[in-house]
């Protein structure tokens, strides 16, 4: 069967960039419902202009909103064929419990990064508007501030502030926290450490789900 990895780690761990090298070592489908929800805001939707008013302020969504998004993703061709990485969701203990309750997941990744060390990367961080692809101060695009990817505008999300990043990594600690220990408690847990250059991460973690999925294939 596909696989159905889920990636927890604190804001500015570094999610997404390896979401990015995993999908294409695995071939899975990176979804991410932090890009879901900046994908609605663009598009100018009534609920991309409710969801923007939480992401800015650096609050959660409601989970029976999100669950219903992802219960959705996970029916559809791409995710069905090739599996899915999960990057942002679940949040919450009521999310991973939805979740498990609607699918088999093979593992959950924790990409571990001390709180000090994301603070720094967080307030440097800046993204492609238009596909995501991730950047910083000190690794801009070739041409800044245009994306090496797509060529889209690269820019500082609207909730890398202080303030915002602040309530997000508390949000973090009281609902994120919990959801990871309840993965730990099934078995289906991985911590990796999140330091060091992006590349050597992601040896890290596909050696962790490899090991992972080779003692418990089905799990
Ligand atoms: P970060 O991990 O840096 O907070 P994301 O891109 O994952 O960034 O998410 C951005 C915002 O989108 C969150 O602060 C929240 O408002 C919303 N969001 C994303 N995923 C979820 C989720 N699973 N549940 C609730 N809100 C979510």
């Amino acid at each position: 069967m596909a696989l159905q990895l889920v990636l927890f780690g604190r804001q500015g761990a570094g999610k997404g960039t390896q979401s990015a090298l995993l999908a294409k070592h695995y071939g899975a489908v990176h979804v991410s419902t932090g890009d879901m929800l900046r994908e609605a805001v663009a598009e100018g939707t009534e609920f991309g202009r409710q969801a923007k008013q939480y992401m800015d302020s650096g609050a959660l969504l409601p989970d029976e909103i999100m669950l219903g998004i992802i219960t959705d993703r996970l029916a559809q061709p791409d995710v069905r064929a090739g599996g899915i990485l999960l990057d942002g969701f679940p949040r919450t203990v009521p999310q991973a419990e939805g979740l498990l309750g609607i699918t088999t997941l093979n593992v959950a990744v924790n990409i571990e990064v001390p709180r000090d060390v994301v603070l720094e990367r967080l307030s440097s961080r800046r993204v492609c508007l238009n596909c995501g692809a991730i950047y910083s101060l000190d690794e801009p695009p070739t041409n800044p501030w245009t994306c090496d990817v797509c060529g889209g505008e690269v820019v500082q999300r609207d909730d890398d502030t202080a303030e915002a990043i602040g309530k997000r990594l508390a949000a973090y600690e009281r609902d994120t926290v919990p959801a990871i220990e309840r993965f730990g408690e099934l078995g289906l847990l991985e911590t990796v450490d999140g330091l060091g250059r992006p590349d050597e991460v992601a040896v890290r973690i596909v050696a962790a789900v490899d090991a992972h999925v080779a003692r418990r294939p089905g799990s």
